[in-house]
């Protein structure tokens, strides 16, 4: 016990006494995390195993070798080509592995090493599969935000900087307010606004974050899916019946206000009193 003890201080202070270290470990982590989510975002959707077949190219079916699988290089050194079959990759494999690389290292910058951290690490790599799954299927597949609860109350029971009913309350209230939303949209415009996916996902969302980040999750998110949704229709010069998937900006928003929430609200308030 005190060999662990001993082994975790070292640690400890060698993180310390370089601050770029736990970003840059989180950071190289956080690639070939991403590079696992892409296999289980792009294969869950259609509940293909994730085990097996191996990774091979999804044109020629030649199995991959180590060399192809390096998280984004192998993109990059290949040209973003099959190295059998020269059919193009599709972008979204490097994109997955870079975006969860970065949120790790800022999220292992901001928060630190303490055990706080490994609730934001599994917040982010949610957040980056559920984002994968969104933009290439438009879906938020309930198998993984079923895992992700589970996993989520098991973590907060033993890590939690809020009382604990907070996070419960928060999670009936996000998954409640979502439900609710779903519920008024079918009703009132008869059509589906939302699926069973987005409700759990606050319901998760309310587990990491507590019920104040969590409301200002909703907020952060439409805010970013409007600016977002405006910058892509401009751009893609399409109509206002496009559909753009959600999922991404309520990923965006959850993370910033994980991680910066606090600090904004208290910003705010300050700015109140001042005027
Ligand atoms: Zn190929």
């Amino acid at each position: 016990m005190s060999l662990l003890n001993d082994t975790l201080a070292l640690y400890k202070a060698l993180f310390q006494a370089h601050p770029l270290l736990l970003p840059l470990v989180s950071g190289i982590l956080g690639l070939f995390i991403g590079s696992f989510l892409n296999v289980i975002a792009l294969r869950i959707p259609k509940k293909e195993s994730f085990v097996y077949p191996p990774s091979h190219c999804v044109h020629c079916h030649h199995r991959l070798g180590a060399l192809d699988l390096i998280p984004v290089f192998s993109y990059v050194l290949l040209g973003g080509k099959c190295r059998y079959c020269k059919a193009p990759i599709s972008r979204i494999y490097p994109f997955g592995e870079f975006v969860t690389a970065i949120f790790f290292a800022i999220t292992s910058g901001v928060i630190g090493l303490k055990p706080e951290l490994l609730v934001g690490l599994f917040l982010v790599a949610i957040l980056s599969a559920i984002t994968l799954t969104d933009v290439k299927y438009m879906l938020i597949p309930d198998k993984i935000m079923i895992f992700a609860v589970a996993v989520g109350l098991i973590l907060r029971l033993f890590i939690h900087g809020l009382p604990l009913w907070n996070y419960g309350v928060a999670a009936l209230v996000g998954g409640g307010l979502l439900y609710g939303i779903a519920w008024a949209s079918e009703f009132f415009m008869k059509k589906e606004g939302m699926g069973g996916g987005d409700i759990k996902l606050f319901a998760f969302l309310g587990l990491m974050l507590g019920i104040k980040l969590t409301l200002l999750t909703i907020f952060a998110a439409s805010l970013f899916g409007l600016i977002g949704g405006l910058i892509l229709l401009k751009s893609s010069g399409q109509t206002r019946d496009a559909h753009i998937p959600f999922g991404p900006f309520i990923a965006l928003g959850a993370i910033c206000c994980y991680l910066w929430g606090d600090a904004c609200i208290r910003a705010y308030i300050d700015l109140l009193i001042a005027i």
